[in-house]
């Protein structure tokens, strides 16, 4: 995986850290990603502290494997500055309990693992 996707990662995760997390461990994770997010923004290599850090909180383990395809060599590379480019199309569960970031479209949509509904694209017609 490359630093640009670890740093669009880390971004990622910083923006939905309130719904993964407890409240008392959000400002923890956050200040830990906006680290590696400056870093790597300034060049550092922020791969290894990223999967380092993210493999030993199961919430942001998991989440982050939703979002990064299993050959992590997908990625998109937003201009520069924009802090809230949608990383992939994003499919929701009917019932509003999940979402999903489909990156790699080699890849099916999974169902919702709550319910298992079919997930649908958000904004398609309903
Ligand atoms: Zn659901």
């Amino acid at each position: 995986m490359d630093d640009a996707v670890s740093v669009e990662l880390a971004q990622r995760l910083r923006e939905e850290l309130p719904t993964l997390l407890d409240a008392g461990a959000v400002a923890g994770a956050d200040a830990v990603l906006a680290d590696i997010v400056e870093r790597g923004r300034r060049g550092e290599r922020v791969t290894v502290p990223l999967l380092t850090y993210v493999r030993g909180v199961p919430a942001l383990r998991q989440r982050a494997g939703e979002l990064v395809p299993a050959d992590g060599q997908r990625g998109v590379h937003p201009p520069p500055g924009v802090a809230r480019v949608p990383l992939a199309p994003r499919y929701v569960c009917p019932n509003g309990d999940y979402e999903y970031f489909r990156i790699d479209v080699a890849r099916p949509v999974p169902t919702c693992p709550h319910d298992g509904a079919d997930l649908v694209a958000d904004g398609a017609a309903a």
